[in-house]
């Protein structure tokens, strides 16, 4: 008996199209795999019958799209091209992802225009439309017939996982149809030569093509509004300058609103410092109290506001759905700079966090996009630098109006933020050309529709956000404030007692400077000025001597240069815990050098005079130095941890720890020496 020809179905579809799941549901157990000849890529054979017809079915490898540009990819064109392959199939059956049809239909628009320019218009391709359970419950339908007689291959809705139109689809394998005679993207309708530019046409094409075929059910207005509503948010030139204008607005709006209930929280823990430094017996342990747990508590809690703002105006966009409109334009500049569209929403969270952003790079599926979004990502600047940033610019730049509107504080917070951005973009652009890959990726998002914010979601986010940076950050801040304490408070041998003798004060010997200072304060009253100004100098020796004080000033000569002194020099090595941590050190460092304990810490580095020139300390130069400084250093362990996770090398955390402690070196030297 004459063997029975087979017919062979081809498989083929986007990663993550349900493909596996169809290839099982229509072959049940009757599989086999092996891999394509030449290649360690599998190949997945199953059989069965269908209508007496004998079909094996094959599993091509998962492709975006059909320019070979992984090893996966290179085999399905290899297949598809050769009409004498040993593998060339009878039927390619195309799965879709019915949820994401744009990028899936991408795919099958280039299998059958491959198919009329090699001239064999008769191989069949079949389309099931997988995933329409999803499109269902979304409250979407999809116009089968129209997209059939758009297309001119056979289009059937099916479910994999629910089994659902699978007798449909088997019929349609066995009654082929041929691919129609025109392509879907014409000679005529392609406007540049390059692979860019057909990337962008064929999308345009399929956009015309799908329009009326997807319907939202009694979705109508809001259809209407969408659509008019992306018209601007997406629009080439309004779209970005709206942008702009919602990132400016954010930021102002964090440094006027946040600023009132801020002054609350400093004003309550000043009450508190000073009404404990009056009442609680002296010694070590109410010092530890005063110096050590409340101002690093206040260090924390006073950027409450702040952090909850940004928080509250992120979970909107990202709410409305504004923020997906946001990387659909993105999209066009991110290309060109080793980036993808997707990029944007780890490079936007950054602006929270630099440790959720980069784990949520993940679902970006070219390697090479992935791994520069993840290094570049901690260059945008987190929230946990934003009291560093706040604190800075209160000390230096002055809260007067541009032009008689905005606000100059808010004005420089946003152009460190933009600094932080740009050299992201700058950085990725480099890094496309370091790193080697072939791989490439095509971005294409489905937005969703416009919706109010659900305020109940959005106010969870903030409790949630808050309570992470106050209870994660802040146990390291209250933990490294008490370290501080102990280093402020202590020195080697009796350093503490020679420096009150020399003053010509009585002799404690142990505690620290700033319990006896908070104390002094009646004693200020009665004994005046002069008095003031010994416990004044006193302090500052003691500081001098102290542990934290020799710390410092052993790493004072690598930072002199940028304007830094020893001070500064600890806040440095203590923030490679949490940028944040900083404002606490300073505030553990002034606080132990102060007299009384009535000032905030802002007051008290402003204060700070430089005894090379008899002038403030904190000039605008060395103000800018920190503020870029911290800008581009890596001075996050918890950051470098994900990193090393998520790229599964400790090269690449080590790279970035390198090239942005180069970034912050050379950028803080230069603006110091510009300014001065
Ligand atoms: P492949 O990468 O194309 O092989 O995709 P898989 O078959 O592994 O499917 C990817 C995911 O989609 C799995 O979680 C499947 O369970 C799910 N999936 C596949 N088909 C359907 C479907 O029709 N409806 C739904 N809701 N999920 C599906």
């Amino acid at each position: 008996m004459e063997k029975e020809k087979k017919i062979k179905v081809a498989l083929i579809g986007n990663p993550n199209c349900g493909k596996s799941t169809l290839f099982n549901v229509l072959t049940g157990l009757k599989q086999n795999t092996a891999n394509f000849p030449g290649a360690t890529v599998d190949k997945k054979t199953g059989s069965a019958r269908i209508q007496n017809n004998a079909v094996e079915f094959f599993d091509l490898p998962g492709a975006y799209s059909l320019n070979p540009k992984s090893m996966d990819e290179r085999i399905a064109v290899q297949i598809l091209e050769d009409k004498n392959h040993a593998d060339f199939p009878d039927v390619t059956l195309f799965i879709a992802d019915a949820s994401n049809l744009k990028r899936s239909l991408f795919l099958a628009s280039q299998i059958i225009d491959l198919s009329y320019k090699l001239g064999h218009p008769e191989i069949p391709l079949v389309i099931a439309l997988n995933m329409m359970d999803i499109v269902e419950k979304r409250g979407m339908e999809i116009d089968v017939a129209l997209l059939t007689q758009r297309l001119g291959v056979p289009v059937l809705p099916i479910s994999a996982r629910k089994k659902e139109g699978i007798e449909e689809l088997k019929q349609a394998l066995v009654s082929p149809v041929g691919i129609p005679s025109q392509p879907i993207l014409s000679e005529a309708m392609k406007t540049g030569r390059s692979e860019e530019q057909l990337t962008i046409d064929r999308y345009q094409r399929i956009t015309e093509l799908l329009k009326g075929c997807l319907k939202f059910r009694d979705r109508k207005d809001e259809e209407v509004f969408s659509s008019r509503t992306d018209k601007i948010l997406t629009h080439k030139v309004w779209g970005y300058a709206i942008f702009l204008l919602i990132l400016f607005l954010i930021f102002e709006s964090i440094f006027v609103i946040a600023a009132y209930p801020m002054q609350w929280i400093e004003r309550l823990f000043i009450f508190f410092s000073g009404w404990s430094a009056g009442h609680l017996p002296k010694g070590e342990a109410t010092d530890l109290l005063v110096n050590g747990i409340f101002s690093g508590l206040s260090g924390i809690a006073v950027f409450i506001p702040q952090i909850a703002l940004l928080f509250f105006f992120i979970a909107i966009l990202e709410d409305t759905g504004y923020m997906a409109r946001v990387s659909f334009i993105m999209d066009r500049i991110m290309r060109r700079f080793g980036l993808n569209g997707r990029s944007v929403i780890p490079l936007l969270s950054g602006v929270a966090c630099a440790v959720p952003a980069i784990m949520s790079a993940r679902t970006i599926s070219n390697w090479k996009e992935r791994l520069i979004t993840i290094l570049v990502t901690p260059l945008m600047s987190c929230s946990a630098r934003l009291p560093v940033y706040t604190l800075l610019i209160a000390l230096v730049i002055p809260s007067k109006k541009i032009l008689g509107f905005f606000n100059m504080q808010g004005a420089v917070l946003m152009a460190l933020y933009l600094i932080g951005f740009f050299s992201a973009i700058a950085s990725a652009f480099v890094m496309k050309y370091m790193i080697q890959s072939t791989e490439r990726s095509y971005f294409v998002m489905e937005l969703p529709s416009y919706r109010t914010p659900r305020w109940k979601n959005i106010g969870l986010a903030i409790i949630d956000r808050v309570k992470v940076f106050l209870f994660d950050a802040g146990k390291i801040i209250i933990a490294i404030s008490i370290i501080l304490w102990a280093l402020a408070a202590h020195g080697p041998g009796n350093s503490f007692v020679e420096i009150e003798k020399k003053y010509n004060l009585p002799a404690t010997g142990s505690g620290s400077p700033v319990l006896r200072h908070s104390g002094a304060e009646t004693e200020q009253g009665r004994n005046g000025a002069a008095q003031n100004e010994i416990h004044g100098k006193m302090a500052a020796a003691k500081l001098e001597a102290s542990y934290a004080g020799i710390i410092g000033r052993f790493i004072e000569p690598a930072i002199k240069p940028l304007g830094f002194d020893w001070k500064v020099g600890i806040a440095l090595v203590t923030s490679f815990a949490a940028r944040e941590v900083f404002v606490g050190t300073m505030a553990t460092i002034y606080s132990a050098s102060d007299q009384a304990n009535t000032l905030s810490i802002r007051e008290k580095m402003a204060a700070e005079i430089n005894p090379d020139t008899g002038q403030p300390k904190y000039t605008v130069a060395v103000g800018f130095s920190l503020m870029l400084f911290y800008v581009f250093a890596m001075q996050c362990m918890s950051t470098l941890a994900v990193v090393y996770r998520e790229t599964k090398k400790l090269k690449w955390p080590i790279i970035q720890f390198i090239f942005m402690g180069t970034l912050a070196y050379l950028a803080s030297f230069s603006v110091y020496h510009i300014l001065r």
